[in-house]
């Protein structure tokens, strides 16, 4: 952190306003070099609840640091980092309860539903709560944090961020979670009902064979919850972007030999350099200009340059993207991945943020309404 601490000159006119969720970067490291580190914590958590999270795994490239001043020089400060270490310690004191958190009291308070435990519910159940509506959290699967818990892999981001995140939620805001819970609509019992489902599921190839493969999604969430020895296994990944980076990332760690075959050339990738290198020195290995043609049990048959190849695969996985699958339910607000498709955990946030913005000033002009008040 000091290092990137070191690096920011403190621009008079910042332009380091990259983040979607309109993080002050140069005041938070105002804050931190003249020693205010609970200040800059709390500015960080207030903006977007989940800043230890963003602070870990945000690509910050895409945001923030590319909107560095010393980006031009190619020699950013790697916000991230200091996010990283100060966001930790602060949810780290809510959690123990050695900072308080003020919620409002809201006379205009109204009731959401919000429908999924990702990001973008989390946020939004977390910025009305804290201006005094009142918010019942719906959960499908066991554990919060959708994606966070289900997608990404261990290795890259420690789940226990989220652990600590829901006990802020809960025991010291008060905010009602239900998890192992299917939202059925129900529209009599809230005012509002918000739907932050995330994408759904991997999409599927049309190709002979197709179900001797698995989803990406499906694959990482086994992962995720039950992780096993791939050890002598052979597991080849049919994709570019990130999460098919992620796939490889994840098999090779568990010991599988790992292939990644993409349908276009090595520049094409659309997955973050970083995690390409990161990959490679794991040893896994990239097939390019590899256009799956059928899966068998045990092989995989690509077509490159009009010719067939094939590899041994105990285990296909396709990571071609997602499909959207939300619940329609009537007058609901869609937020989160469900519009956008798979995005990032910030813009998830941001557009929480939105909402709830809109949402509560519409609350309030109601109310001055009802009761003729200026
Ligand atoms: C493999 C992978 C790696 C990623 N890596 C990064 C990264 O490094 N950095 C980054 O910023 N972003 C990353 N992302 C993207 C990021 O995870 C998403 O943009 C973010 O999680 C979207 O948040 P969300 O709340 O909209 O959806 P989700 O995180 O998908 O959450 C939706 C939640 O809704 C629940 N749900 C669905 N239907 C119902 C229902 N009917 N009732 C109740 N609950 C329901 C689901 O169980 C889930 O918990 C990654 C995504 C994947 C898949
Ligand atoms: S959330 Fe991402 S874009 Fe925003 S300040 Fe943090 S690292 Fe930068």
């Amino acid at each position: 952190m000091k290092n990137e601490l070191d690096k920011c000159i403190g621009c008079k006119v910042a332009f380091c306003n990259g983040c979607p969720c309109g993080t002050d970067v140069g005041h938070i490291i105002q804050l931190i070099k003249s020693g205010n580190l609970d200040e800059a914590g709390q500015l960080l958590f207030f903006n977007n609840p989940l800043s230890a999270i963003t602070g870990a795994i945000c690509p910050s490239h895409e945001f923030c640091t590319k909107s560095c001043i010393l980006s031009r020089k190619g020699n950013p400060v790697n916000f991230s980092n200091i996010e990283r270490e100060i966001s930790k310690q602060y949810l780290e004191k809510l959690a123990t309860g050695e900072l308080g958190i003020a919620i409002q009291d809201n006379l205009h308070a109204r009731h959401f539903a919000v429908v999924g435990g990702g990001p973008a519910g989390i946020a939004f159940a977390f910025y009305a709560i804290l201006a005094g509506h009142n918010v019942v959290l719906f959960e499908r699967e066991s554990e919060l944090g959708g994606m966070l818990r289900y997608g990404i892999p261990d290795m890259r981001l420690d789940k226990s961020l989220i652990d600590k995140l829901e006990n802020v939620l809960v025991n010291r805001m008060g905010i009602r979670i239900y998890k192992n819970t299917e939202f059925v609509s129900s529209k009599d019992y809230f005012d509002e009902i918000i739907v932050a489902t995330g994408v759904g599921s991997s999409k599927r190839l049309d190709i002979d064979g197709k179900e001797h493969a698995i989803g990406a999604l499906e694959f990482l969430k086994e992962m995720n919850t039950s992780p096993c020895d791939l050890t002598g296994q052979n597991i080849v990944i049919v994709g570019g972007g990130n999460v098919a980076v992620d796939c490889a990332i994840v098999a090779k760690h568990h010991g599988a030999n790992t292939t990644l075959c993409y349908r276009k050339s090595k520049q094409d990738l659309r997955a973050y350099p970083k995690e390409i290198e990161h990959a490679e020195k794991m040893g896994v290995k990239f097939e390019f200009w590899a256009s799956p043609s059928q899966i068998k049990k045990g092989k995989a048959i690509f077509e490159r340059d009009g010719k067939e190849i094939s590899f041994c695969s105990d285990k296909t996985i396709i990571a071609i993207g997602q499909d959207i699958t939300k619940p329609e339910i009537d007058g609901a607000h869609y937020i989160g991945d469900c519009v956008t498709g798979t995005r990032t955990i910030i813009e998830a946030v941001a557009s929480a943020k939105k909402l709830l913005d809109k949402l509560h000033k519409e609350a309030i002009a109601k109310a001055k309404e009802f009761f003729k008040l200026d």
